[in-house]
């Protein structure tokens, strides 16, 4: 997966930046109210949409204002937020490929203070007529460069790969947030997914910070689970949430009524392990 972004960034003539290090190390420290959040990871499955969606929710349940960008062609974002394919018009593929306004492509939702850029199948199509535009990895950022000003956090649920999507939004972004499953493979796709994001910190993004790993679908009576717990914890130690989200079959439930879980049963485990996250992603 990493060869394939580093065959895509020398594709794209992006060589290293000098001072790319430098500047990332700068920019700790400082963290932005207006800012903008990819919830990424090359996997799939890791809980990256459930992540979006109600860290999303549960920040315009607090009080913020709040855009979910869904750069995913699957649509699970837009889905999940009860928008129905067939609702959607203008998706974010127009912004990227058809310079569409971005004011006239954003939605309501059920969750006051929370909008959403849905994404559609279109957006399969722009990845590739991506190719073949000039500064293809920073469309996204100049897209939407003027709405952080509007918003007090702006969210990109990324797809389960490494493209040229999935490489807007993290050019785009100022943080990352990265899901992880609790499951035996976990270890292995993390490292690589770091890698990824020291590889896109000196090429194209050096401010880019790691919020945290969020680790997802946790199960506490499985034993390896609890051991991979602590490998995870032992190897990125302060990168790590303390938070972790269990298993609760809510969460499908909840996105096949079109809800956040904060909506659809805030009293769930899940619902519960949401906002405690979200108060720590705040820092509070
Ligand atoms: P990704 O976006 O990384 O592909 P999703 O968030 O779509 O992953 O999650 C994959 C599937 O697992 C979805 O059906 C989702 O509802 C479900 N899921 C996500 N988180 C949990 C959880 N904590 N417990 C149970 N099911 C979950
Ligand atoms: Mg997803």
């Amino acid at each position: 997966m990493i060869n394939s972004l580093r065959k895509l960034l020398k594709k794209l003539g992006i060589g290293a930046l000098a001072t790319g290090k430098k500047l990332a190390e700068e920019a700790k420290g400082t963290k932005k109210i207006h800012r903008i959040i990819a919830v990424a990871n090359q996997k799939g499955g890791v809980g990256k949409t459930t992540t979006a969606i109600n860290l999303a929710a549960y920040l315009a349940m607090m009080g913020n204002k709040v855009l979910l960008i869904d750069m995913d062609p699957q649509a699970n974002s837009t889905i999940g937020l009860g928008i129905r394919k067939d609702d959607v018009s203008d998706s974010i593929a127009d912004i990227l490929v058809d310079k569409a306004k971005i004011k006239d492509v954003i939605l309501p939702t059920k969750i006051n203070g929370l909008s959403l850029i849905p994404a559609s199948v279109h957006l399969a199509d722009a990845e590739i007529k991506l190719v073949g535009m000039n500064f293809r990895e920073t469309i996204l950022k100049n897209s939407i460069h003027n709405l952080t000003r509007d918003y007090d956090f702006v969210l990109i649920d990324c797809p389960p790969s490494l493209g040229l999507l999935a490489l807007n939004a993290l050019t785009a972004a100022d943080s990352v947030v990265i899901p992880v499953q609790c499951e035996y493979f976990a270890l292995e796709g993390l490292g690589e997914f770091m890698n990824v994001v020291s590889l896109i910190q000196e090429r194209v993004n050096p401010g880019l910070e790691i919020d945290g790993i969020l680790l997802t679908m946790h199960q506490e009576k499985t034993k390896h689970v609890n051991q991979i717990l602590k490998d995870i914890r032992k190897l990125y130690g302060g990168n790590v949430y303390t938070s972790v989200i269990p298993r609760d079959e809510k969460f499908p439930e909840s996105s096949s009524f079109g809800k956040p879980i904060g909506l659809y049963d805030p009293d769930s485990d899940g619902a519960r392990a949401y906002e405690k996250f979200t108060h720590e992603f705040l820092g509070q």
